[in-house]
């Protein structure tokens, strides 16, 4: 089995880019067509989705627009964990369909927060499409309208995602071996 170093730690192969973009293109097509004639707003959460929302925006034939943001979660002595932007959506959502973009919902509380922020601004509509999601974690209800690949409690590194910061240029998704 392949493996890698990122910092101080191993990494063994999880999902190859085979596996990864099928599925990419599983979610881009469900979102073709449940979204045609909406021009959908997809919203971009960096650092960890730019690769999966480069990839998936590729496979979007129907007319979109693409933001970004940048959130980082404080950590409160508070059980719900607050986000703050750090790079700010500046656009208008009003009344239209926004669909967040990111790498990986663990507890769900970052994105639980990010949806109660985005409602304020009174979108139309707010889907979430996720590379991965880790059920087994989830603390918070979440309607998770598109995924990729559910997957066990481990941690990932690669295709955008990080440790330490480093690691997300590597093609594939690899898993810490422990
Ligand atoms: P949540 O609020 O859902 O618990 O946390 C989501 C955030 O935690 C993700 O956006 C990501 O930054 C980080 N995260 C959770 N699990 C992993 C993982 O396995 N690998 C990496 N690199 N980040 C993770
Ligand atoms: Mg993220």
């Amino acid at each position: 089995m392949k493996s890698v170093q990122v910092c101080d730690k191993s990494f063994s192969l999880y999902l190859s880019e085979e596996e990864i973009i099928k599925e990419v293109k599983r979610v881009a097509s469900a979102i073709n067509s449940d979204l045609e004639g909406k021009c959908p707003i997809f919203l971009v959460i960096l650092n960890g989705s730019f690769i999966f929302a480069a990839d998936l925006l590729r496979e979007i034939s129907i007319p979109c627009e693409i933001q970004f943001m940048r959130v980082a979660s404080y950590e409160g002595t508070s059980s719900t964990g607050k986000v703050k932007e750090i790079l700010g959506l500046n656009e208008s959502i009003e009344g239209r369909t926004v669909v967040i973009v990111e790498d990986i919902i663990d507890s769900g509380t970052t994105m639980k927060e990010l949806l109660k922020m985005l409602q304020e601004r009174n979108p139309a509509d707010i889907r979430i499409a996720s590379l991965l999601v880790k059920p087994k974690n989830m603390k918070v209800e979440l309607d998770i309208d598109y995924r990729c690949f559910d997957i066990e409690n481990d941690f990932i590194v690669g295709y955008g995602l990080d440790y330490n910061q480093e690691g997300r240029n590597l093609r594939e998704i690899y898993k810490i071996i422990d």
